[in-house]
């Protein structure tokens, strides 16, 4: 059994010495995975984008990913996401541990229970309307910390809070639409955070994501365009530092849960 899957973002394709590279059928599609060792052991990374950054985030197969770390008994999962400031005070090179989230995007499957699936979780069946809880923690709070720890044991600087707004893109914001997720919350803006938290949420996974702001959003900061190139440029100053914030929250995460996380569907199990 593989405890630990990483979903690495923009920047991130490659993360392991010599993986095992697997591809697993899903109700959902087949996934791509991973697995080698990380962090002192053996772990599954899904590119979330495809190892060549192919796969644009509305056509990320969320479910088949995420699928597909359960199916390898996968319970503790760390993302990463290339991110914009909507926050003016979160300057291009920061790193942010979310701890909460809106999500804006319109167009993507966003539940593995569409009332006929019946899906396998540890062992167990479950399938029907179901509605998890994004509360009390919208992102796990072991995960997360195994994360902040990860980073002052390194001596990098995170931000321990902030709302991800998760836009459907393709394109960047306007913005106007940057000062509405202002006015609405918003710390950061990305493409791909949503609906991969509230999915593993749905398999009783833990899950938590720590962002590198890439660039100012729209509006911000007065700058007046924004490209790829200047997210990618950005991402890769900081790889290194985010690889290894990873490597060592890998160490970090605790072996027990001690997390509502796993009970998530507790009450859906027992019908
Ligand atoms: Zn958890």
């Amino acid at each position: 059994m593989v405890r630990v899957g990483i979903i690495g973002g923009s920047g991130i394709y490659r993360l392991l010495e010599s993986p095992e590279r697997r591809v697993l059928s899903t109700p959902f599609g087949d996934a791509t995975v991973f697995l080698g060792e990380f962090g002192g052991e053996e772990i599954a990374f899904i590119p979330r984008h495809g190892e060549k950054h192919e796969i644009p985030p509305f056509k990320v197969n969320y479910r088949a990913n995420l699928y597909a770390l359960n199916l390898l008994g996968v319970e503790r999962v760390m993302a990463t996401n290339a991110v914009g400031a909507i926050d003016p005070e979160l300057a291009p090179g920061t790193f942010v541990i979310p701890d909460d989230f809106i999500d804006l995007t319109k167009c993507r499957e966003g539940t593995f229970y569409d009332g006929k699936t019946i899906l396998k979780v540890r062992g167990r069946e479950v399938g029907g309307v179901i509605h998890v809880s994004m509360t009390p923690y919208t992102y796990c709070p072991e995960i997360r910390g195994a994360l902040k720890e990860a980073a002052r044991e390194l001596g990098l600087e995170v931000v321990d809070k902030g709302v991800y707004v998760c836009a459907e893109g393709n394109r960047f914001e306007t913005p106007a639409e940057i000062r509405a997720m202002r006015i609405l919350g918003g710390d950061i803006v990305g493409m791909t955070g949503c609906p991969e938290a509230a999915l593993a949420r749905e398999l009783a996974m833990c899950y938590a994501s720590i962002s590198v702001v890439t660039n100012y959003a729209a509006g911000v900061g007065g700058r007046a365009k924004l490209t790829h190139e200047e997210v990618l440029e950005m991402f890769s100053r900081r790889i290194n530092d985010l690889s290894e914030i990873l490597r060592r929250a890998v160490g970090n995460i605790p072996v027990e849960r001690s997390c509502p996380c796993g009970e998530a569907l507790d009450e859906f199990l027992s019908r």
